[in-house]
């Protein structure tokens, strides 16, 4: 079964076809700049050179119905003629209190996913967009949604409610729903799958380092607390995103600065994090040249961000009570064993010993602590789009 996966934003779309049998990824691809001048699709077939499609886009219909042509090309498709693509799975950021788990797209679901675009303004609506044109496009192919807040529904209330009136709970739906769920779900089953024990008996603490950064704290296959909030602001020190601060600094900052309405949002999701703190760069790799040159705000803004993810795992060994595993994933964690390692220092009071051999490594499912450490600290790549083609082959034909 070919299942197709799509991850739509405002003006970009990521895909990716699976041979579901045996998990193979066939083609994978990026459209950019739909709507805007000079889009462009870059499709993969994998094991060929890549193939560039240089044409306007104006919407996300036109820029899927290229990815469709893409996919049944005759010299760099995947499939002889649409009907081969059995199901399409739709990554979608916020599902609300709504769905804990995936769940087939109807027209009951569509207006489900409506109604929470109030909680993530930015992302929902390109979501919805990519379903409603591959619906027009591919009327009769079942489809699915897999959500990154769903797998944090079954954080217990203490972990989700914020201590402001109730009442905002109620009207608002203000509470914790965290993000990033596929990918922490994913890589909690993986280390299962490493430790060879089942996931319903393990405690895991996962940390998703990329650009967007988020930790949970998993206990038998359930995610009880994570980082991310209301919105993914929340949390740890992001590439572009503050995390956690004290909420008197907004309206301080916004008086102080004469701000307009809206600007601390901004200032807050794009000026802040490792970019804010170094005055570089949101990417990790040109902060780290900087720090290693002597910068002092770039070595500033790497501590600083370790000392966050250090933050949360310390809390969440002590809500899980301990602690089988440490999992790293996403860019930073995948790549950056330098991060990985100042994080781990001076943990062995928790029963994490890293092994400094070990962790010379990137990008690859390996075991990176010492074999006398309590806790294994694993690094497992991660892959959303699996999790979304598993969850599209289980939920497609229901
Ligand atoms: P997202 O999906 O949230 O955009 P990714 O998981 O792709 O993010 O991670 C992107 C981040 O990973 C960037 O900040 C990038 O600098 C960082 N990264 C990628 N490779 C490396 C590396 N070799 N060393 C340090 N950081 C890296």
């Amino acid at each position: 079964m070919k299942v197709l996966v799509i991850n739509c934003g405002s003006s970009s779309l990521k895909y990716q076809v699976l041979q579901m049998e045996s998990e193979t990824l066939l083609c994978k691809g990026l459209v950019e700049r739909i709507g805007i001048k000079g889009s462009v699709l870059k499709h993969e077939k994998i094991g060929q050179d890549k193939f560039v499609l240089e044409v306007p886009m104006n919407d996300h219909k036109d820029a899927i119905g290229h990815v469709l042509d893409a996919i049944v090309d005759e010299n760099h498709g995947v499939a002889k003629s649409m009907a081969e693509i059995e199901a399409v799975g739709h990554r979608v950021v916020h599902a609300g209190e709504k769905y804990a788990s995936s769940v087939k797209i109807t027209e009951a679901v569509m207006q489900a996913l409506e109604e929470c675009t109030d909680l993530a303004p930015l992302h929902n609506p390109p979501n919805i967009l990519g379903i409603r044109a591959c619906q027009e496009l591919m009327p009769n192919t079942p489809m699915v949604a897999v959500f990154d807040t769903a797998f944090h529904q079954t954080m217990p209330a203490e972990s989700y409610i914020y201590a402001i009136p109730y009442e905002y709970y109620e009207k608002y739906k203000v509470r914790r729903y965290g993000f990033h769920g596929t990918s922490h779900k994913y890589v909690a089953e993986r280390a299962a799958a490493m430790l060879g024990k089942p996931l319903n008996e393990l405690k895991i603490i996962t940390c998703h380092l990329g650009n967007g950064a988020s930790v949970s704290a998993i206990k038998n296959g359930k995610c009880i607390d994570t980082s991310m909030g209301f919105t993914p602001l929340e949390g740890l020190v992001m590439g572009t995103r503050s995390g956690d601060i004290d909420p008197a600094i907004v309206t301080y900052i916004r008086q102080k600065e004469n701000l307009p309405q809206g600007e601390m949002n901004n200032i807050l999701n794009k000026k802040s994090g490792i970019l804010g703190i170094s005055g570089i760069s949101s990417d990790f790799r040109d902060v780290e040249a900087a720090a290693e040159e002597g910068n002092y705000r770039a070595q500033l803004a790497e501590k600083v961000f370790a000392h966050k993810v250090r933050f949360y795992i310390g809390a969440y060994f002590a809500e899980l009570n301990g602690a089988d595993a440490i999992v790293f994933t996403a860019g930073v964690g995948e790549n950056d064993m330098n991060m990985r390692d100042v994080i781990c220092q001076n943990m062995d009071a928790l029963g994490v010993k890293m092994d400094l051999v070990k962790n010379k490594v990137r990008g690859k499912e390996t075991v990176i602590s010492a074999d006398d450490s309590k806790v294994k600290v694993l690094l497992i790549p991660t892959n959303e789009e699996l999790m979304i083609a598993r969850d599209t082959v289980a939920l497609a034909n229901d």
